[in-house]
């Protein structure tokens, strides 16, 4: 189990992320879904006994804005040596081919000789941005890449038996509102999914899960939000 480091989000995944499945994390922009993922980063690197995996970690980002300057910003919260970036493999992937590439050659690699036991794509949704689907053969393309990676995330996850979180954005429906992107083949891929919302507090969020194999659904947690920290 890698912990979240945020005790009310802790409980909520009776520890923390579980390794061998794939987990999501959805929400509108300002959500806290980078901030989170990138404590995981770190966090990941703590010994077992303090809630990490003793592991390195690989970033798969898809904006071109770099992360290290958040990293480091949260880095200062730990002490000396107890993290490093150095132990955070950054891979960026700004189209559908591209991640695709990465999942299937890259990742392989450094789960095999470089101890990950995290693994974070930020976010599987901007790669499909921009895309256009103009027919059904354009929108049956992307559905077959989107499955592909997923198919890919799901082995690797289970094969090497680490923990395996994306980051999916929100997109507007015309009858239902607000919901995660990519539609319902997709959330039938992911094993579960979390969702995080801002709150009324604006140093808060909250943490809900949508659905699980193990927990139960819409149980919610909140946790605080600053620049060097996630509680
Ligand atoms: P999301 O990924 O859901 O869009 P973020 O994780 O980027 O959301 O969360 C944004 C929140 O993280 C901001 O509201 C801010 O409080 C906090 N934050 C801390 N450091 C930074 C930073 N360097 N850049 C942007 N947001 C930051």
């Amino acid at each position: 189990m890698l912990t979240t480091g945020c005790d009310a989000v802790d409980d909520l995944l009776l520890g923390g992320f579980p390794p061998g499945i794939v987990s999501e994390l959805c929400g509108v922009a300002g959500s806290g879904k980078t901030q989170l993922a990138l404590q995981l980063l770190l966090r990941a690197q703590l010994p077992t006994d303090q809630g990490g995996l003793d592991g390195r970690s690989c970033y798969m980002y898809t904006d071109s804005l770099s992360p290290l300057k958040r990293l480091n910003e949260l880095a200062q919260n730990y002490k000396n040596d107890e993290v490093s970036l150095d132990k955070i493999f950054l891979e960026i992937a700004t189209d559908p081919m591209q991640l695709l590439n990465a999942l299937k050659t890259r990742l392989p690699t450094l789960l095999d000789r470089h101890k990950v036991r995290l693994v974070v794509i930020d976010a599987i949704t901007a790669v499909f941005r921009g895309i256009a689907v103009d027919s059904a053969a354009d929108a049956g393309d992307r559905s077959k890449i989107m499955f592909e990676m997923v198919n890919c995330m799901r082995i690797l996850a289970a094969q090497y038996d680490v923990v395996f979180v994306v980051i999916n954005q929100m997109t507007t429906n015309m009858t239902v509102g607000i919901v995660p992107a990519l539609g319902l083949a997709w959330s039938t891929c992911v094993n579960q999914r979390f969702q995080l919302a801002k709150v009324k507090n604006p140093s808060f969020r909250s943490f809900k899960t949508i659905f699980s194999p193990y927990l139960p659904s819409e149980k919610s947690a909140l946790f605080e939000i600053t620049a060097s920290k996630l509680q």
